[in-house]
């Protein structure tokens, strides 16, 4: 039975000059409250018709119409239902409305005294989209705003009375009859009434309204100091996350964070420090400080028997302590905890874990240590557990940047490697594979070739064959060393029989005459060595070959082994040839490293040899290293060995 026809526009048919004017709806809980104490403050009945949008809105205000209702014998009270709102003729007339009708979009209240009319008839005006914000709908309900008259004009009033009393008429017409006397008693002779028209005193009706407009400023500012609490957090979250995504450097995230989050809570002591879950102990690196507070930078702190710690990491959440001094967990652990606390003159406290994924990554501490404790609110703690949130992300964002750093280096080594060995294979393998090749041509090709040419011929060929293999050997042994495919067969060895062995190698290999003199200083009493016999040879032949390739036939080599401790010996292979310029005794380690370059070598070689003791020397747990005063200073490379011992058998087995 809904009824479209809007209140308001009918009135304004029969009153064409007036102008709506907007209201907010604070304005018209404070007028509405007003006329209603007008009434409830009266000694006269009056004829009252309040029309609610919504149920809801209703009961807010049914208490002062059970009173109103006491006073008069016509009050009319309209409202759409939602639970029980229904036609009703208890203490006052209620009609339920249908809740499409235009009445739902609308508020009045009128009042008809033989005094005073007084009447509020309004309508709510939709948002624009505009205006639809996140924003403008939390702050919606107070600023609802609604077009419409209030006025104490009784011929207004009046019409409004009878077009809600006819609308009432529709839903209840069982009112007929009381309808009819309402509008006798109070509209239709309103002529009459005139004279005595507002000769009420206005003053207690403008006190109450600016009561009730007070009321309305006081809950907005209420709202306003809420939001700009809120914006401020926000603020703060935003400034951290900004701050932090910044960098990619763990340190420098953690100090900005400690830093603005100190600042941000204003608190005496914001600490940062990275720990995880095993951790013994934490060392406080990050601090953040207010006027005189000690620092606790550089400490460190238990975290194994710390109780705080450990229910943290058991809760993964949070820990706020307003007061130190009755907290239970603290009286029941007087030691490490009241230590802390006096240490750091802590009385409030709040300790919020940095985790990602669920792992702990560190730990965010907001320390009050004024003598009044304060009380952590549930916003502040989220607030600190949402900046814990993005420094963990923001950590784990730099460790995988680093990690990726530490790739391309890899892959940047590994680039070089390539190069190296695109260029030494161009010259190494390529050159001697021309000579084979050209050498082979020549015996096939010229069957009238002399004896002794052919003879020149064959061991040209099979040299450089030789030097390809070699090349090709050591590649595929150090691929080996490097990519960890090795067994390893620690034995006791005499150092003396393995350097006898390489020796005996080189000897072999060489010119005699074109050797160096060399000459082996070893004690008799030199303890047997524990590694694997056919790699320490391997070593000790490389670093000899070396040695012979650079230093003349006039030069001499000495082999000396010296014991170092009970566990390890030091041996020593030094020849007073060619040197090694300062700057380069590191580099000689690596890979394809030659003096002259890969292109331009004379002593021949791979420039793999050292790489390749290195590897074999590090394995058994030694250091291999060069020394030398410079060019023709003649060079001395040394490197450890362990010494045999039952343990390292042991050990050894154990690997
Ligand atoms: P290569 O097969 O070229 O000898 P190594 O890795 O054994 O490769 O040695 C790398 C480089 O270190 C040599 O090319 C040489 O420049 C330098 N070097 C090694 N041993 C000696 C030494 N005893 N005296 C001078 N230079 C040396």
């Amino acid at each position: 039975m809904s009824n479209q026809n809007s209140i308001i526009t009918e009135l304004l048919q029969f009153f064409p000059d007036r102008r709506l004017q907007m209201y907010f709806k604070s304005s018209l809980t404070a007028l509405s409250h007003a006329m209603e104490d007008q009434v409830l403050a009266g000694n006269e009945e009056a004829l009252i018709i309040a029309s609610f949008q919504k149920e809801k809105f209703y009961r807010q205000e049914a208490h002062r119409y059970l009173r109103i209702g006491k006073k008069s014998r016509h009050v009319y009270v309209l409202a759409a239902p939602e639970t029980e709102f229904k036609h009703n003729s208890d203490v006052y007339e209620k009609i339920a409305f249908a809740p499409d009708d235009s009445l739902a979009m609308e508020w009045h209240l009128i009042v008809i005294s033989p005094n005073y009319a007084n009447c509020l008839i309004c309508r709510e005006k939709p948002y624009s989209n505009s205006e639809n914000s996140s924003e403008s709908l939390m702050m919606m309900d107070n600023s609802r705003r609604f077009e419409g008259i209030w006025t104490y004009d009784r011929d207004i009033s009046v019409k409004a009375a009878e077009l809600l009393l006819y609308r009432i008429a529709e839903y209840r017409p069982e009112l007929q009859a009381k309808i009819q006397d309402a509008i006798a008693s109070y509209c239709a002779d309103f002529c009459a009434l005139e004279e005595t028209n507002n000769i009420i005193n206005p003053d207690p009706f403008v006190q109450r309204l600016v009561t009730y407009l007070q009321a309305g400023q006081y809950k907005l500012i209420k709202a306003n100091r809420f939001l700009s609490a809120k914006e401020k957090k926000e603020r703060l979250l935003n400034s951290v996350t900004g701050a932090i995504r910044r960098s990619l450097d763990p340190e420098e995230i953690l100090q900005v964070a400690v830093d603005k989050l100190g600042e941000g809570f204003g608190v005496c002591r914001c600490l940062i420090y990275r720990c995880q879950e095993n951790d013994l102990n934490a060392h406080i690196n990050h601090e953040f400080l207010n006027e005189n507070i000690n620092s606790v930078k550089g400490q460190v702190w238990p975290l194994r028997n710390n109780p705080l710690f450990q229910e943290i990491l058991s809760l993964r959440e949070s820990i706020s302590i307003d007061d130190v001094t009755i907290d239970p967990r603290i009286q029941k652990d007087p030691t490490i905890l009241s230590k802390l606390i006096k240490s750091c003159c802590i009385v409030s406290w709040l300790i919020v874990p940095i985790l990602y994924q669920g792992k702990l990554l560190g730990m965010m501490e907001l320390h009050h240590c004024d003598s009044n404790p304060i009380t952590w609110k549930p916003e502040d703690i989220a607030l600190v557990d949402a900046i814990a949130t993005q420094v963990g992300v923001a950590l784990i964002q730099a460790e995988s940047y680093a990690h990726l750093e530490d790739l391309n280096e890899q892959l940047e080594a590994l680039d070089r490697t390539r190069s190296n060995l695109v260029a030494i294979t161009g010259h190494e393998l390529r050159t001697p594979l021309s000579t084979i090749q050209v050498c082979l041509e020549s015996l096939a090709n010229e069957p009238d070739m002399s004896e002794e040419l052919r003879q020149v011929m064959l061991t040209t060929a099979l040299h450089d064959a030789e030097r390809m293999r070699k090349l090709v050997q050591d590649f595929l042994t150090l691929s080996q060393l490097e990519s960890g495919r090795v067994e390893w067969n620690p034995e006791p060895l005499s150092l003396e029989e393995c350097i006898e062995l390489s020796l005996c190698q080189i000897r072999s290999r060489k010119d005699k005459n074109s050797l160096p003199k060399i000459r082996i200083n070893l004690s008799q009493t030199l303890p047997l060595v524990q590694a694997d016999g056919e790699w320490l040879v391997e070593v000790l032949s490389k670093l000899l070959d070396n040695a012979c390739k650079f230093t003349n036939g006039n030069g001499e080599i000495v082999i000396n082994v010296e014991e170092k401790n009970n566990n390890i010996l030091k041996v020593t292979i030094s020849d007073n040839g060619r040197g090694i310029e300062p700057d380069r005794l590191d580099k000689v380690f690596d890979r394809f490293y030659q003096e002259e370059g890969a292109l331009r070598r004379s002593a021949g070689g791979t420039g793999l040899g050292l790489a390749i003791c290195r590897q074999i020397v590090h394995n058994w747990g030694g250091k291999i290293w060069a020394e030398s005063q410079g060019k023709n200073q003649g060079s001395e490379f040394h490197f450890t060995i362990p010494v045999f011992n039952n343990d390292s058998i042991s050990s050894s087995k154990n690997n």
